[in-house]
């Protein structure tokens, strides 16, 4: 989610970059305790339980409830966006079952000590088909080479560039209507992050800066639809969707901080979801 182009954003200490981290950690944890809920027959209203009394139980402020943007759709009623299929982000949490061969992205942010965590993780429900691995593969792959980039110095648009290269050469869609932002003491601090663009464009990246950077990409073509619900956004060709999402800092010199972790996550799968 991103509301405007800015071309600038806050640059964080080290203290502040040290509790982005503690709010990345717990939206880490957060979804890695869904993950051991992701199985045919749980609803997603169930997971979004799961993942808000992690937070809760940790002192964090789920950052999603309650937050309008003014799209239309009012305040945001879950604690976290769980998306299906189809559905690309913003998915409201309910009733579906998820059933085998479904991928299901849940997407939670929350507020911890003034400071805001962001982080998306799509999952396989039971056995799924080897195009729908292939596109988790490729959507995951394309979000370790945009953090690549994350480096001082670099440009907003080589970001989006290397993810852009690496799911195109696939076939697969970018999303252009989402993109990712920066992040600290609110969710969305003002620059965008999307995830194509050309080498060498856009805001000149900084040591300080606190990125979300998150491809949500497409089996077919990258257009998107929002539903009746006036949040749910959709591809409009009925391709399923994925999307994964780290916090990353930039540093002075040097390589990125990834502030989000996937490895609680894949500790409890026991590996990738396209394995
Ligand atoms: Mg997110
Ligand atoms: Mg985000």
């Amino acid at each position: 989610m991103a509301l405007r182009f800015t071309s600038s954003t806050p640059l964080k200490t080290a203290a502040e970059v040290e509790k982005l981290r503690a709010s990345a950690r717990l939206v880490s944890n957060a979804l890695a305790e869904v993950a051991a809920y992701v199985k045919p027959g749980v609803t997603t209203q169930a997971l979004d339980e799961v993942a808000a009394q992690v937070l809760l139980a940790a002192g964090g402020r789920p950052a999603f409830q309650g937050y309008d943007p003014g799209w239309g759709g009012g305040p945001f009623p879950g604690v976290c966006c769980i998306s299906v299929n189809d559905e690309v982000v913003h998915g409201i949490p309910g009733g579906r079952e998820l059933v085998e061969g479904d991928l299901v992205t849940v997407d939670t942010g929350v507020e911890l000590d003034g400071f805001f965590g962001d982080s998306a993780y799509t999952f396989a429900v039971g056995k799924v088909s080897d195009e729908a691995k292939r596109l988790l593969r490729i959507t995951y792959e394309a979000l370790a080479k945009g953090v690549e980039q994350a480096v001082n110095g670099r440009r907003v648009g080589d970001i989006g560039y290397a993810v852009q290269q690496h799911c195109e050469a696939e076939g697969f869609g970018v999303v252009r209507q989402l993109v990712g932002h920066s992040i600290g003491r609110t969710l969305h601090e003002g620059l965008s992050i999307p995830n194509y663009g050309r080498r060498g464009h856009g805001a000149k990246l900084k040591g300080g800066m606190t990125l979300c950077i998150e491809p949500m990409i497409t089996a077919g073509a990258y257009t998107v639809d929002t539903g009746d619900d006036g949040w749910t956004v959709v591809t409009t060709d009925g391709s399923p969707a994925a999307h994964y999402e780290h916090m990353v800092a930039i540093r002075d010199s040097g390589p990125p901080d990834v502030l989000t972790t996937f490895e609680p996550i894949e500790r409890v799968l026991g590996g990738v979801p396209f394995a």
